[in-house]
């Protein structure tokens, strides 16, 4: 049985590397069964990424390319290209070559054993620094303990996904994208595939200490209420225990008299519970913000232009 298979990658100020992965998936989908379609979304790079793009859509006639109107982040750029990835297993893969396109067979491999969703699950990473695999371990950690729908842990976007799979998640058009999340929260039957974590081939990452901390913020908060929990928690037991301290004073007032002291206790209970206060208003602001931003509902990203020809393919 011959299928079609769909490549996703979401491309940012690639032209160190786009080319050298154009060779190697090139190379792979060569080996596969399939009518193969890539599918590059350019997140609105600012060098020529997209001038590269054209040449390779040029020379290769499965490969098309799509640009956004500007950097719209990878959740954004991963949705369109999966809008308009019309076919029966679709992978997402990094154009950095840290997802080694040669496990594309392995992933295609399960998927024909009735998978719906395949992710790839980092054994090993190459050059990620100490601090980096830490807080990405502390991450799903955390996200384990706190979110109703389990995570994979150690596993990035790169995956393959059934035409069902696809289609579920066509149908979230959330803006707060935490697409890992939305992956595992579709649900079907998944499974894992494990990999080696090359280092980037060339040029640098996106991502920093500011970006991933926004986005673990978005993990946590669009996949769990527990935050808004704690701040009901952390709220009521400093209410209790602001109420026996008054009463305390209460009875030593009327024990012992009242000498004007007190101005330090006094002080503290008032930051205590101003603290308390701005904590929980934050946590509460930090999902009133999530409503805000739903409420709009502006599209995701806009297209601005295409090369080699229109999705969708057969
Ligand atoms: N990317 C994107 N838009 C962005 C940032 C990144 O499309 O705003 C793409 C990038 O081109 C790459 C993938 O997302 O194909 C992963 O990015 P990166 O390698 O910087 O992230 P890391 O591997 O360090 O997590
Ligand atoms: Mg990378």
């Amino acid at each position: 049985m011959t299928f079609s298979l769909a490549i996703v990658v979401p491309a940012f100020n690639e032209s160190d590397v786009i080319d050298a992965f154009h060779a190697r998936l090139g190379a792979v989908l060569d080996q596969i069964d399939a009518t193969s379609r890539v599918i590059y979304v350019d997140d609105g790079s600012s060098d020529d990424t997209w001038h590269k793009l054209g040449a390779i859509t040029g020379a290769d006639t499965r490969a098309t390319a799509l640009r956004l109107s500007r950097n719209f982040g990878k959740e954004a750029a991963m949705t369109a290209g999966l809008d308009v990835a019309d076919a029966d297993a679709v992978v997402v893969i990094d154009a950095d070559l840290q997802d080694p396109p040669e496990l594309i067979p392995d992933l295609v491999a399960r998927w024909r054993e009735g998978f719906d969703v395949v992710y790839a699950t980092r054994g090993e990473r190459d050059g990620e620094t100490r601090l980096k695999k830490f807080t990405s371990a502390v991450f799903y950690r955390v996200m384990e303990r706190l979110s109703d729908t389990p995570l994979p842990r150690d596993t990035g976007d790169f995956r393959l996904l059934s035409r069902r799979a696809v289609a579920a998640l066509g149908g979230l058009r959330e803006r707060q994208r935490f697409m890992k999340g939305l992956f595992a929260w579709i649900g079907y039957r998944q499974t894992a595939v494990t990999y080696h974590r090359d280092a980037r081939y060339a040029g640098a990452t996106k991502w920093n200490y500011w970006r991933l901390g926004n986005l673990a913020i978005e993990g946590i908060t669009s996949f769990s209420a527990a935050p808004l929990r704690v701040a009901t928690w952390v709220g009521l037991s400093a209410a209790i225990l602001a109420f026996v301290y008054g009463l305390w004073v209460l009875l030593k007032v009327l024990l012992f008299g009242d000498p004007v002291r007190g101005y330090p206790t006094l002080m503290v209970v008032i930051l205590f519970l101003g603290g308390i206060q701005l904590l929980a208003l934050g946590v509460i602001g930090e999902y009133v913000g999530r409503t805000y931003a739903e409420s709009k509902r502006r599209p995701l990203y806009y297209v601005e232009s295409r090369h080699g020809g229109e999705p969708p393919f057969t």
